[in-house]
């Protein structure tokens, strides 16, 4: 813990954390800004995604004087969602709404200016990047912060899309209190399943584990699962019956089905964006772009947050990874220009 504190505490001195709070009044008019000119839209930074990781930095970033730029196709990860949840003073409302607000709260800095579009493609320069968009737009910065998220990749059940985040959830802490004690099901297999299983007996007592095929567990694995009286069905899915994303049946390939209300599933992902790969940014074994405690690639001048960067997939870690990408941006320009 000493460590773990010494460790703590000298990340925050170097990364410049404790200094920006002993405010000096040096007069930021006075610091050169060369070519930063927005007529030629040359901006100081470029956050590609404006949901919550992108709107969250792009506040800091504004707030720290900074020309930003945030470019968004708005199609974020929880958009089916019906209600976002665990994220505190924002519990139950509508994913949309809390964006909506972000958005304006953020636009309100003069500092900051939002793209409606989709970034297609990054080139180097000898000062910073080159952003295009799709419709043929170029933009340039000095420096890039990818907020772009992920894509989740639905598996090929009928249902399976429509029920996404109304009754097919990823996550007990952001939907399991509403689903609570209800008739739920895992679709999942291996390590994978067994982990849920363990973490959504928690919420519920009545679970069964839906292997779509062999079950794969160790024996220790499966002791503990009859244990605790979870059923394991291992045949074959072909669909899910439900109303308006509402889970009612899963129906088996033999067309047998089996009544339940909510379903737990993590389906496979793949980066929402895929420029970071093509500038060369390091990847995790998971597919996340990798980024060190200050949020920074391995690229020079390269930054993300968000989901892209982290396993943990919530909105207040994209809104505090995004908060902290800005502060750590703006933390390298002072350095350069002082
Ligand atoms: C179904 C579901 C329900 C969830 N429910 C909850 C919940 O209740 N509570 C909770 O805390 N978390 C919840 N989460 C997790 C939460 O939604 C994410 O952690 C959060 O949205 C991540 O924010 P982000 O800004 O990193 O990415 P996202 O919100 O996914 O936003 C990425 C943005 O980048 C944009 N983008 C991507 N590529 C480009 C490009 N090339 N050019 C321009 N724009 C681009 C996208 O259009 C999008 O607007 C849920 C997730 C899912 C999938």
């Amino acid at each position: 813990m000493g460590n773990l504190r010494q460790t703590r505490r000298s990340f925050l001195i170097q990364s410049g954390i404790i200094f920006s709070t002993l405010a000096s009044p040096f007069p930021f008019s006075t610091i050169a800004k060369p070519n930063y000119m927005k007529d030629e839209k040359y901006f100081d930074v470029i956050i590609i995604g404006g949901s919550y990781a992108g709107l969250s930095a792009a506040m800091a970033l504004g707030r720290a004087m900074r020309d930003v730029l945030v470019i968004d196709s708005g199609l974020p990860c929880n958009r089916q969602t019906p209600h976002s949840h665990n994220f505190i003073t924002q519990d139950g409302e509508k994913p949309h709404e809390i964006a909506q607000k972000a958005k304006s709260q953020v636009l309100k800095y003069d500092t900051v200016e939002f793209h409606n579009g989709l970034a297609i493609s990054s080139t180097k320069t000898d000062s910073g990047f080159i952003i295009t968009t799709e419709t043929g737009e170029s933009f340039k910065a000095k420096k890039l912060l990818f907020a772009t998220g992920v894509k989740d990749i639905m598996p090929s059940i009928d249902g399976f899309s429509e029920c996404w985040g109304i009754s097919v959830i990823h996550c007990p802490y952001c939907h399991g209190y509403e689903v609570r004690n209800e008739k739920t099901g895992i679709l999942a297999n291996g390590d994978f399943a067994f982990h849920y299983a363990q973490l959504i007996n928690n919420w519920t007592k009545d679970l069964t584990i839906f292997t779509n095929g062999e079950a794969k567990f160790s024996p220790e694995q499966l002791d503990k699962i009859t244990k605790n009286n979870i059923a394991i069905i291992e045949k074959e899915i072909d669909h899910l019956n439900h109303k308006d994303g509402k889970v009612r049946q899963i129906v088996f390939k033999d067309k047998s089905a089996f009544d339940l209300t909510a379903i737990y599933s993590r389906p496979k992902f793949e980066q929402h964006c895929k420029i970071p790969e093509a500038l060369g940014c390091e990847m995790t074994e998971q597919g996340h772009i990798k980024v060190d405690m200050l949020q920074k690639t391995n690229i020079d001048n390269v930054f993300a947050c968000g989901d892209s960067t982290s396993l943990m997939r919530s909105v207040s870690n994209a809104v505090s990874t995004g908060n902290l990408a800005g502060a750590m941006i703006n933390n390298v320009m002072t350095g350069e220009e002082f």
